[in-house]
């Protein structure tokens, strides 16, 4: 460790003085990264050698120092579409460990240095930590990031230069190797678990195609993509942090109505953590862009966690970028004169810039504009899009690409700086000058500081910048993290999530269970039927349908020879669709799944007609699986229970829904029983307050004298 750092302060340590760099040499350069050799290159090849075939340069990074920097000679323009944007492909820039990083080739001394770190404070880990924006937040909040993990190269030669610690290239959806890595640096322990585990495949349209796909017998209903949530919650598992943090997309709590952030709360409910989710915004976190970010924080009960606060006042782009000197496009210096700061956000991203380099900037380097767009754009006013070019200068069709193009305001908010930004930059036109934002200035708006430089051609630094959580979002998160974790837990035995709703709830329910025919069978294809008569219909009225369909068709291939029977069974009941659905479900499952029912989420929403609700109640009234039953009657209950208003997301009452269940889950017993009480108890109006078991957890009890 060098002798500098004794009196730095703890969310400095990665140094505004002192110590010396390992310069980077070729002899420790890796053959699968491409640059220098790490501990956690792929397999462990500490020892190898290359040789090195880049030009050392002297280029400014990290806080306080001067950086040795090695960057390849420009790899010339590039045109990959008559439509694209003339590109440069800019240099290579190649960044060494940051100076206090340990030296991944002496274990020993990796070993010592995760010792004294751990013991200098809290300690985390950051999975999935591209360039390091959720790193610098944690370390500027106080945590000391022992290990940044990410597949892309670049990403984590960036994270290991600026943030320091230890850095692991590869691929986490196994995390084993991930695991020894960190046995073999004597990580054993850690106070927090970080990442943002990647989204992309969970989109909506990625959804409905997997559906098909599932239909049509094409594939499983299993994606292996789930397998990054599972390697975060198996490192959880296996570290014990005392606390998790993930950032999201907010569509991701809207994908499969929230099954990916309800899965992963439960997770960690089932290793004792207490989840909380919440989306932030980042302009009221002092990031001058619209960004927001869902954000799901796991403590172990009784800890004392607060969301942090919202600032009043958003940030602009002049007070992030105001200051950059004026360039046109196609800039490629790597360095400019740099006349100093004019805001206080300006001032921040620059106060640990060493001091000899306070009147330089670097990375102010932007992408080349067509010559159309060179006109376009200088006819766009201040906050304008392209809707409004003339028509001879919109290249796409001006319906479907109304906002293609948008100049920024300099007394606005940005447009999230998103990795697309690598592609083309037509989102993010200079306020005043007819060019793209460049490098520099996307990463100002994300607010990562002046000394933090990117690894790779500028358009890998454009997109680790997108990718990134922005440094005051994250910063803003940490804070309220760090209390919580150096506060005393509050006093007397934490409560368990819902364990007392569901036992108050449960007790009624011995002496209150409604008698439903479709309840003596534990078998999915009864429940299934059972569920196709209830849609839209009262129990009173399915149940002699659903009787003669039991004698009918005990399987679905009775179902099928019956069908005329069937139908003519179910005709008292309306909708006619409904009847033939129930015989085309009964002939996929017998031509696609042997005659069975599937106990598979996808493949049963994959069945005709079959939706969320009618899945799940066969999962769990089934299937004996624990899943929770979303209808209007659970919705209202959960809704009066916690106190929502009605613009609630629905995923946020699934995650309640699971909250309200218990260490137990939302079985069928709990699910029955909350059905029940919306039939009887909470009904839609003047429900029986005084009446209700769980009125004591009701948010929304009044007791009759007082209303
Ligand atoms: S106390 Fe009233 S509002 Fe609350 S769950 Fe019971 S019946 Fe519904």
């Amino acid at each position: 460790m060098p002798p500098d750092m004794g009196n730095r302060p703890r969310n400095h340590r990665r140094g505004r003085s002192g110590g010396t760099f390992r310069a980077a040499t070729g002899s420790e350069s890796c053959p699968a990264c491409q640059f220098r050799l790490a501990a956690s290159c792929p397999p462990l090849t500490m020892g190898s050698s290359h040789a090195a075939t880049s030009t050392p340069a002297v280029l400014p990074s990290q806080r306080g120092r001067r950086l040795p920097v090695t960057e390849t000679a420009t790899a010339g323009a590039a045109r990959t579409s008559p439509m694209a944007v003339s590109f440069h492909r800019g240099h290579d820039l190649k960044l060494p460990p940051h100076f206090e990083a340990p030296d991944p080739l002496d274990l020993p001394a990796v070993r010592r240095w995760v010792r004294e770190e751990s013991a200098r404070g809290l300690t985390a880990l950051d999975l999935f930590c591209g360039a390091g924006g959720l790193s610098l937040g944690l370390e500027n909040a106080g945590f000391g990031v022992l290990a940044g993990a990410d597949s892309n190269a670049a990403s984590i030669q960036t994270h290991v230069a600026n943030i320091g610690g230890l850095g692991y290239h590869g691929d986490l959806s196994d995390p084993e190797d991930f695991l020894d890595h960190l046995r073999a640096w004597g990580i054993r322990k850690v106070d927090l678990i970080a990442g943002g585990v990647p989204c992309q495949p969970f989109s909506r349209a990625g959804q409905s195609k997997l559906r098909s796909l599932v239909g049509a017998g094409q594939r499983s209903g299993d994606d292996p993509r789930a397998g990054m949530w599972r390697s975060f919650i198996t490192v959880v598992e296996r570290l014990k942090p005392r606390a998790v943090l993930l950032e999201n997309v907010p569509d991701l709590a809207a994908w499969d109505d929230g099954a990916i952030v309800v899965g992963f709360c439960e997770s960690l409910r089932d290793l004792g953590y207490k989840p909380e989710t919440a989306i932030l915004h980042a302009y009221e976190h002092g990031v001058p862009q619209h960004r927001s970010r869902l954000f799901i924080v796991a403590l172990k009960p009784g800890a004392r966690f607060q969301w942090p606060r919202r600032q009043d006042k958003q940030p602009t782009v002049r007070q992030a970028v105001g200051d950059l000197p004026e360039v046109g496009p196609a800039q490629r210096d790597e360095q400019l004169k740099y006349g100093g700061p004019r805001t206080n956000l300006q001032r921040l991203l620059r106060a640990e810039v060493p001091s000899d380099e306070r009147a330089v900037v670097y990375d102010h380097i932007t992408r080349d504009v067509r010559d159309d767009d060179a006109e376009a754009f200088a006819l766009l006013p201040e906050g304008g899009t392209y809707a409004q070019l003339p028509r001879r200068l919109q290249r796409y069709r001006a319906d479907i690409f109304s906002d293609k193009y948008k100049r920024l305001e300099w007394n606005g908010l940005s447009r999230s700086i998103t990795a697309h930004l690598a592609k083309d930059g037509y989102w993010y036109i200079h306020p005043a000058q007819d060019r793209t934002l460049s490098v520099r200035e996307a990463a100002r708006i994300q607010t990562f500081p002046d000394w933090f430089r990117f690894a790779g051609q500028p358009s890998l630094r454009y997109r680790q910048i997108g990718n990134a959580v922005p440094v005051l979002l994250a910063e803003s998160i940490a804070n309220s993290l760090h209390l919580a974790l150096t506060l005393p837990p509050k006093r007397g035995r934490p409560r368990l999530n819902g364990q007392g709703f569901r036992q108050d709830l449960l007790t009624w329910h011995a002496d209150n269970s409604r008698d439903f025919p479709w309840r003596d069978h534990v078998d999915p294809w009864h429940v299934l039927m059972a569920e196709v008569c209830l849609h839209r219909t009262r129990a009173d009225q399915a149940r002699p349908v659903y009787e003669a369909l039991a004698e009918l068709a005990p399987t679905p291939a009775d179902m099928v020879r019956n069908a005329r029977k069937a139908r003519t069974a179910m005709r008292s009941l309306g909708l006619r669709w409904r009847a033939e659905n129930m015989v085309k479900i009964a002939r996929a499952l017998v031509k696609e799944h042997n005659g069975e029912v599937p106990a598979d989420s996808l493949a049963l929403r994959s069945l005709p007609g079959v939706g969320d609700y009618v899945a799940n109640a066969v999962l769990t009234f089934g299937f004996g699986r624990r899943t929770v039953i979303v209808d209007t009657n659970t919705e209202r209950i959960v809704g009066r229970v916690r106190g929502r208003d009605e613009k609630t997301m629905r995923w946020q009452l699934r995650l309640d829904l699971h909250a309200l269940a218990g260490r137990e889950g939302p079985d069928a017993a709990f699910n029955y029983a909350l059905l029940d009480l919306g039939g009887t108890v909470c009904r839609v109006s003047a429900p029986l307050c005084d009446d209700c078991p769980v009125r004591r957890h009701c948010a929304a009890h009044r007791p009759a004298a007082a209303r």
